[in-house]
């Protein structure tokens, strides 16, 4: 992510110290054991997942498992901007068996916008480098999950697709700018919901079958599928954020808010996570008691729609209906409300003509 108000990250130790990734492990486990639950979906984003090397990485991953044991099956993914991908790494996270998603927002001009290595330079051929060295490797398909992005709306969705589809890579998944009233999305030549609706397209009546997450999340949502996801749907979710030091946070899209709103003052050290659900924001972001409006509450797409991802409802006004707080719609509402439309209606011509 780039461009957040919130930039209290910095305060952050680099890496994970083994005593935290223990403690963090068997808050984990007592968790899950209170809820009668076996699996444990962790995934490593933030920064650079793979700045921490092979053997660190081989460290922290054994240490989790040790405190897991037999009783909880962790499944593990990277979210990586891929430049250090090389045979050693497929190797490593094959043998592992640790999925990998590469951060890529398009084609040279759109993604050298916005992702820099630390030398100021595009990182757009590294990670295409990256993206052709898990291609050609033999265990690459083992790992590989999903390129993922950014939208820009600078970018024309035909060119997004094309480009994609270039890369040879089966899975796909975007992701809105993180914005809201008081940080408004920034606008480009398309609005967000021709986009939407005009890649969607795009994928749903290409010859080739492809996945797209954030697609597919909408399709199941008009379906009335059960779906856990923080960004659309407002069904309950099971995600929380650990920090390097320890720290428990709200989800890393808050950071688009302000200053400090991830901060819960709760560490693995201190604090069962059960505990957290005591704390609004956590219950808000599971979905739990989500602050919903009257707006969204009377939406016709609000059964697929949710209200959109609750980061993207904040304001710090009060301006007409919009309220101070996240007791609003989406700042994509017109965006979601036009999407979910178009994905029903598709639908229903789809199967009608399939009947
Ligand atoms: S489309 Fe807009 S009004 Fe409808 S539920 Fe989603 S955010 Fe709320």
């Amino acid at each position: 992510m780039y461009n957040l108000q919130d930039k209290t990250y910095r305060n952050q130790p680099l890496r994970m110290c083994l005593e935290t990734t223990e403690m963090m492990a068997k808050r984990i486990r007592s968790h899950l054991r209170v809820h009668n639950r076996t699996n444990a979906e962790m995934i490593l984003h933030g920064g650079e997942p793979l700045l921490l090397g092979i053997s660190a990485m081989k460290e922290w991953l054994d240490c989790v498992r040790n405190v897991f044991g037999e009783e909880i099956i962790p499944r593990f993914n990277i979210q990586s901007n891929g430049v250090l991908i090389n045979d050693e790494w497929i190797e490593f996270l094959a043998n592992e068996g640790v999925r990998i998603g590469i951060s890529l927002d398009g084609p040279r001009w759109i993604h050298d916008k916005h992702r820099l290595t630390h030398g100021g330079k595009g990182s757009y051929d590294a990670v295409l480098r990256s993206i052709d060295l898990l291609r050609a490797h033999p265990r690459g398909d083992d790992i590989f999950s999903t390129v993922m992005g950014v939208v820009d709306l600078d970018l024309d969705p035909d060119e997004y697709w094309t480009h994609f589809k270039s890369l040879g890579v089966f899975g796909l998944d975007i992701s809105l700018p993180h914005a809201n009233y008081a940080h408004p999305p920034r606008e480009g030549k398309w609005s967000y919901r021709d986009w939407l609706i005009r890649l969607f397209d795009l994928w749903f009546y290409d010859s080739d079958s492809h996945g797209f997450r954030y697609f597919e999340n909408i399709i199941r949502t008009v379906c009335e599928y059960p779906l856990s996801s923080d960004n659309i749907g407002g069904k309950p979710v099971g995600v929380l954020v650990i920090e390097t030091n320890g720290d428990y946070e709200g989800t890393d899209a808050l950071k688009s808010t302000i200053e400090g709103m991830t901060k819960l003052d709760k560490n693995v050290f201190d604090n069962d996570i059960d505990e957290l659900f005591q704390i609004p924001i956590v219950s808000f972001l599971q979905q739990l008691e989500a602050p919903v409006c009257d707006t969204c509450r009377s939406c016709k797409a609000y059964d697929a729609c949710g209200g959109g991802y609750l980061p993207h409802r904040f304001s710090t006004d009060t301006i007409g209906d919009i309220q101070q707080g996240f007791i609003n719609p989406s700042i994509y509402c017109d965006a979601l409300f036009g999407l979910v439309q178009h994905a029903y209606s598709t639908l229903r011509l789809y199967l009608g003509s399939a009947a």
